[in-house]
């Protein structure tokens, strides 16, 4: 009995000191995305709801809770298509004996790297069954480390389609849980998944590249389908996000109104002033092109989907540059699960490579992205009635944008989850 009280007694400790404190951040520098300014020591004040409650020049005698005068400070990172509970390895046959149970716990583990990378916030696009929502109400409850989450859990797609399980014969009966054709189906299934915790509806409105047999150019949903997904998800409060790579798919989801399209590989001249015309968020993964031709074959992808990104990731690299100089909206999301977690910073760098300022493509992850998911009064910037999801760098990474891959300090709703300052 004694031992009881005992184990309750720490375990109230332990959720006490869980809980966020009261308390600041003292900033050496912190960048203000919406003049584009680097601005210099600051203090970042936040109560114990973990939501900010001033930003304010530090006077000299100012004494923070914590202090990063060596810092350069930014609102968290977001990151809005990723894959949590997958992993590079789980890709062709090698997935089909992961079991769902299973791939909930890989979640967790890719939760805790993700928020240490820096990403406080993160929108998951597709996951077996509802392994993802498992995650982020385990976050939610405080039981286990993550990021702040929006899930899709199954994503909806045609009968053979990407989003569809490829692998097996006929004989074993066996479809995805998100398949529906035809409007009323898909409308049905919208239903369905916001019924078990869809925060956003993930499609599949292309062919894809680590499916089996389908083309990444060619068309899956159609506008009549999409178009019934839209009008559904909207009415019941839900963006949707489409897989898209294909020239018509783009258009099609765009028209439909979807609110962003993820790959966006193949998209052309009429889809970038569609694009515009609508504000449609538009979602480049163009970091993992890298990881998929040098390291796909050895983590068990398909010949097939290896030849497919050959001859595809250029292209969408291209296309990149197009859309942003058009001056398409663009929020960051790597696709990560296709590529090892934690190592979400890695594409700022490959966006710059491909013609973007640094600045813009940090707001890619911070104010577009929060835009996207609906999210802009809570997360995004380092303002007064904001989460005080905070990161730390050496470094400007105005300058060298590659300083993100290095985060050292990460502070989620007023609790630092890692300090590497003080080392
Ligand atoms: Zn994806």
């Amino acid at each position: 009995m004694r031992r009881m009280f005992f184990a309750l007694w720490v375990c109230l400790l332990v959720a006490a000191a869980a809980k966020a404190a009261p308390g600041s951040v003292r900033c050496g520098k912190l960048l203000d995305f919406r003049s584009g300014q680097m601005l210099s020591d600051l203090v970042v004040t936040f109560d114990a709801e973990g939501t900010i409650t001033s930003v304010a020049p530090a006077s000299g005698s100012s004494s923070a809770t914590t202090n990063l005068s060596r810092a350069t400070c930014l609102p968290g990172l977001i990151d809005v298509h990723t894959h949590l509970t997958s992993e590079p390895q789980s890709s062709g046959y090698a997935g089909l004996g992961i079991s769902v149970p299973r791939q909930t716990v890989t979640g967790v583990k890719n939760a805790r790297l993700t928020l240490r990378a820096g990403f406080t916030t993160i929108r998951n696009v597709g996951a077996s069954d509802f392994t993802d929502a498992a995650v982020r109400d385990g976050i939610n409850g405080g039981e286990i480390e993550g990021p702040r989450m929006q899930v899709s859990g199954p994503p909806l797609g045609i009968t053979g389609g990407h989003c569809d399980d490829n692998l097996l014969p006929y004989e074993y009966h066996h479809r995805s849980e998100g398949v529906a054709d035809g409007p009323w189906a898909a409308r049905a299934k919208v239903r369905e998944v916001v019924k078990y915790g869809a925060d956003v509806i993930k499609i599949c409105a292309s062919g894809g590249v680590l499916s089996k047999g389908d083309q990444p150019g060619t068309t899956q949903y159609t506008l009549e389908e999409m178009q019934a997904i839209a009008e559904e998800a909207h009415k019941l409060g839900r963006k949707v996000a489409a897989h898209a790579h294909g020239t018509q798919s783009i258009k099609d989801a765009i028209r439909a109104g979807i609110d962003s399209i993820e790959h966006s590989s193949l998209i052309d001249d009429e889809g970038i002033s569609l694009a515009k015309q609508h504000g449609t968020y538009l979602v480049f993964d163009i970091y993992n092109d890298d990881f998929i031709l040098q390291e796909g074959a050895k983590a068990g992808m398909l010949p097939e989907s290896v030849e497919k990104e050959r001859k595809i990731g250029r292209l969408q690299r291209e296309n990149f540059r197009k859309a942003f100089q058009a001056g398409c909206r663009i929020a960051y999301g790597t696709d990560a699960g296709v590529y090892p977690h934690g190592d979400n910073a890695r594409q700022f760098g490959k966006m710059v490579e491909w013609g973007m300022k640094p600045l813009d493509a940090v707001r890619a992850s911070t104010l577009n992205a929060a835009d996207l998911i609906g999210w802009s009064d809570r997360v995004g910037s380092v303002e007064k009635g904001h989460y005080a999801d905070l990161i730390g760098v050496e470094g400007d990474p105005l300058s060298d944008v590659t300083a993100l891959e290095r985060v050292k300090f990460v502070m989620k709703g007023g609790t630092v989850v890692r300090n590497d300052f003080l080392k």
